[in-house]
């Protein structure tokens, strides 16, 4: 693998000048140049590329979200430091994470092509974390005791377990999947991001099945996001049918980020609506603690953190040996 020289510079190409790891499909114009510096990079901010709005779609986002949380815990007496709201917490974690992973990812893409995987681990790693922060929230609003339902089939320890499993699978699956199955990598990281996210969101999609869900309007238009999402993502609408039309503004990436923020505007509103309809109002004695709550979550970021070190070490191994 070779190294391109760095370029401060700012210019962008046409996609023939473009290594073809760098290319996007039916993207023709609006590229930073591969192996950029950090600064060029921060000062594409300003400037328009095909990453530029893909930086902003995501980054704008987390301002709302911390005012949304901000909001939640002020709007309790207690705040976040009231055992009653520690599981709250992992779900908010997660929405901002998986905001600024996204956003630190298209921003700095367009160093080398070390650098540009390593980005996207963190992306993907971003998105499984924020899946992980869900399923903590979600059992513990939906499943605990004193919710209104208990027959969802997994204990806590069970569903813990396979939290974890899957979302870390899902995880190396996804950066593995961008070297060995380049043609049909963004469909299986579609595929394996929803079953994440299906399977961690589950308490709330089993009290729905049910028709138990106080939420259930919030859920729909979630999910229904969500699939608009993974439509234009995978479908990649609009740039198929006009490429080169939609290089700068209106291309399938950025509509997968807006999609996927106003899905969790809504999941927010289904689980802010849900807290005041059926929240589980714990003994202390039975609350989930700071450690099982906020503890899960850091070890999730860690977790997530080992499995993006380790792909890039073994990226950066490779790279010597070729
Ligand atoms: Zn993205």
């Amino acid at each position: 693998m070779t190294e391109m020289r760095k370029s401060n510079s700012i210019s962008y190409l046409p996609v023939h000048q473009m290594p073809t790891q760098y290319r996007e499909p039916y993207i023709l114009t609006g590229y930073r140049e591969p192996c950029s510096t950090c600064k060029s990079c921060l000062r594409s901010l300003i400037r328009a590329s095909n990453e530029t709005l893909n930086v902003w779609t995501h980054f704008l986002p987390i301002i709302y979200f911390l005012n949304r949380a901000i909001q939640f815990y002020s709007n309790n007496d207690s705040g976040c430091f009231e055992f009653q709201y520690y599981p709250f917490m992992p779900n908010y974690i997660g929405i901002i994470f998986y905001h600024l992973a996204s956003s630190i990812a298209h921003l700095f893409c367009s160093m080398s092509i070390k650098y540009r995987h390593t980005c996207f681990y963190i992306d993907y790693s971003g998105i499984c974390i924020y899946a992980m922060g869900a399923g903590i929230t979600y059992y513990n609003l939906y499943v605990l005791p004193n919710a209104p339902t208990n027959n969802y089939p997994l204990s806590q320890i069970a569903f813990t377990i396979l939290s974890f499993g899957v979302s870390l699978s899902v995880c190396l699956v996804s950066c593995i999947s961008r070297h060995y199955w380049r043609s049909t990598g963004a469909v299986i990281r579609t595929g394996a991001f929803a079953i994440n996210l299906i399977f961690n969101t589950s308490p709330s999609l089993w009290l729905f099945w049910q028709n138990q869900l106080p939420s259930a309007t919030h859920l729909v238009r979630q999910w229904s996001w969500y699939v608009a999402a993974i439509t234009a993502y995978v479908f990649k609408i609009p740039e198929k049918f006009a490429p080169g039309k939609f290089d700068v503004i209106g291309h399938s990436h950025q509509w997968f980020h807006v999609f996927l923020s106003l899905g969790t505007v809504e999941q927010i509103n289904s689980l802010e609506f849900d807290v005041n309809a059926c929240r589980p109002k714990y003994m202390p004695s039975d609350a989930p603690s700071f450690f099982i709550t906020i503890g899960s979550m850091m070890l999730a970021i860690l977790l997530n953190a080992l499995i993006v070190s380790i792909c890039s070490y073994k990226l950066a191994r490779h790279a010597k040996m070729d």
